[in-house]
């Protein structure tokens, strides 16, 4: 941040009075602009033992595959987001259910969580962020075309679960 974004001043890279990091600090209306980290949520959601998949229309990793997911917006809750994420990416309308994986991933001040969930009806579209969508089974799960670690994780975790007939929270923190 080189401006402040209430009054487009210059900003200064300082730690204020009483904190303990450093914060951009507008030179002229005095506002702290604190960066914290962004919740992301999406779902696996299944019909009749096949899941959604989308691949990325975006970058990064376009190209690549993911279940449906993306950054909680202000004044939704983390299951809400999980289920616009799908409809906005794979068009599907989507009964969220458990919280499956819950990821910290500190260095990029993210924190991920992923929900099981039912669709309501096979209806499928890939949205403008996916090239493609399909539910599949787990056979057919593009393990070496996966976009980021916290979608295979999540994936392995949903399977496991689903063999041991009940879902259940895991919870890890990637570190690099
Ligand atoms: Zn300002």
């Amino acid at each position: 941040m080189k401006f402040c974004s209430s009054c487009g001043a210059p900003v200064t890279h300082e730690i204020p009075d009483g904190d303990n990091r450093h914060r951009h600090i507008c030179g002229s209306c005095d506002e702290i602009h604190y960066k914290n980290p962004n919740v992301v949520v999406g779902v696996i959601a299944e019909w009749q033992g096949k899941i959604i998949l989308c691949r990325r229309a975006i970058e990064p990793r376009i190209g690549y595959w993911t279940m449906p997911a993306g950054y909680l917006e202000i004044n939704e809750s983390t299951d809400e987001g999980a289920a616009r994420e799908a409809e906005e990416e794979a068009g599907i309308d989507v009964e969220i259910g458990d919280l499956l994986t819950l990821i910290n991933i500190p260095q990029i001040g993210q924190v991920q969580m992923i929900y099981q969930g039912t669709l309501r009806s096979p209806d499928f579209e890939a949205g403008i962020e996916s090239l493609e969508v399909k539910l599949v089974t787990e056979d057919e799960i593009p393990w070496d075309d996966l976009a980021f670690p916290t979608v295979k994780i999540s994936l392995e975790h949903y399977y496991a679960s689903r063999r041991a007939g009940e879902f259940s929270l895991h919870t890890q923190v990637l570190r690099r």
